[in-house]
């Protein structure tokens, strides 16, 4: 850890950080990297530890006087200000973040990534700290070229479907389709953000991350989270796969994403964290390009990289095709494609994801499959014997 510079050569100095959503996927890996790899300090602020459980006991950890944890729920909870005041740095993590969540509880959806993120960039604006706030590339919502019709070429030209943070436009569907409250709230939050930094001199960085994938994402239905809850697609497709049912494709499959590993994203953040000066202002799409398939394909590729990680054949009929209706309910709609510009984050912090689709869902389905396969079977012998 001695002697660690930044990427202008100055030396780094510790720097204690207020981290709002410390408990969930993204939050439970960044503090992971900043004990193992930094001398910063972390004021953890969740509602939720499980995830954090290994960074905080027992107290003999190389670390325990660099990580507290605050049982706070910032929704109602005076003790915020206070620790945004002691802190160099707030990351604000904290959201609703669930497709399934947006169009049946919008009000909450909207409430969490806007009404309760406005005291935190209200307490960092006017105590002059520094504010990274985690937003969305849904913020994007659909491509330019999803209007195009069907057979035109120009759906194949980039200026169509890559997304910049400085160009791009923000696209959409009607107030019916209750999907994009999210999208609309996480924008809204943006604008005003950067309206701090532009009248008040907030000092600011928006994050929009690009389907950052790994283990502890989310939960497995029935095990650590409600059975009749839908999380995002990875634990949706590892659930069908530790159950041996197969993975339903939403609407046949045909939206593209780009999926990054989370150890390449927090890479990039630590980058920010530690270059201030460069990361100040701006806002940085964080996703791995190369690694786009449409969601049919990366349900192949989970069933054969969890084939080979599990030891097990896959089953007769891997996939079904389910409509979103079904699946999600009314006013669901879905962003078309998503490929992140990396002009931006290239340019200011010399930053580059590493790894392929194929590795990063071997090294997260082998910890799927070592975390829950005992447990799911276990859950499942005791439904068929009820
Ligand atoms: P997550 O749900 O795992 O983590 C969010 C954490 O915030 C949870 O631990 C939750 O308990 C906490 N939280 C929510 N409301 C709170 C409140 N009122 N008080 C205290 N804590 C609260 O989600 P994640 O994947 O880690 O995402 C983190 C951020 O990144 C979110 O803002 C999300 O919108 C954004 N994001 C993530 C992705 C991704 O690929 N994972 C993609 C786009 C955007
Ligand atoms: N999806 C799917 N089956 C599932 C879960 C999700 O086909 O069991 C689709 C979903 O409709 C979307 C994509 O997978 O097109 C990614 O969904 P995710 O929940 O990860 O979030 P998003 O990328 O839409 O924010």
């Amino acid at each position: 850890m001695a002697g660690r510079v930044d990427l202008d050569g100055n030396p780094i100095k510790p720097i204690s950080i207020c981290m709002i959503g410390a408990g969930g996927f993204i939050g439970s890996h960044l503090c992971e990297k900043l004990m193992s790899e930094t001398p910063h300090k972390v004021l953890a602020v969740d509602v939720y530890s499980d995830k954090i459980k290994h960074l905080l006991e027992p107290a003999t950890l190389p670390w325990a006087d660099r990580i507290q944890f605050h049982r706070i729920n910032i929704k109602n909870d005076s003790r915020l200000e206070g620790l945004i005041k002691m802190a160099d740095l707030t990351i604000n993590l904290a959201a609703i973040c669930t497709p399934a969540d947006y169009n049946t509880r919008p009000l909450d959806t909207i409430y969490s990534n806007f009404i309760d993120a406005l005291p935190v960039v209200k307490y960092c604006s006017e105590n002059g700290k520094r504010l990274i706030h985690f937003s969305t590339c849904e913020v994007y919502g659909k491509t330019i070229g999803a209007f195009l019709p069907k057979d035109s070429p120009l759906r194949q030209d980039p200026a169509y479907f890559v997304l910049k943070e400085d160009t791009s436009p923000c696209i959409f569907g009607s107030i019916e389709k209750q999907r994009w409250s999210y999208a609309c709230a996480k924008q809204l939050i943006e604008r005003l953000v950067y309206a701090e930094g532009a009248e008040n001199g907030l000092e600011f960085t928006i994050v929009r991350p690009f389907n950052w994938i790994g283990p502890r994402m989310d939960f497995i239905p029935g095990i650590d989270g409600p059975s009749e809850g839908v999380p995002r697609v990875l634990a949706c497709f590892s659930n069908n796969l530790l159950r041996r049912e197969p993975l339903k494709l939403v609407d046949g499959g045909e939206s593209q994403r780009t999926f990054i590993y989370i150890k390449d994203a927090i890479e990039a953040v630590l980058l920010m964290i530690e270059n201030p000066a460069r990361a100040n202002g701006h806002i940085f799409n964080v996703g791995n390009p190369n690694n786009e398939v449409t969601v049919r394909q990366l349900a192949e590729m989970m069933t054969q990289v969890y084939s080979n990680v599990s030891g097990e054949s896959s089953i007769e009929t891997p996939t079904i095709d389910v409509s979103s209706k079904e699946f999600y309910g009314e006013g669901y709609d879905d962003s078309d494609k998503r490929i992140p510009d990396m002009t931006i984050i290239n340019r200011q912090l010399g930053w580059n994801p590493k790894t392929s689709l194929w590795d990063l869902l071997e090294s997260t389905l082998t910890y799927q499959h070592r975390t829950y396969a005992e447990a799911v079977k276990q859950a499942m012998s005791k439904t068929t014997a009820n």
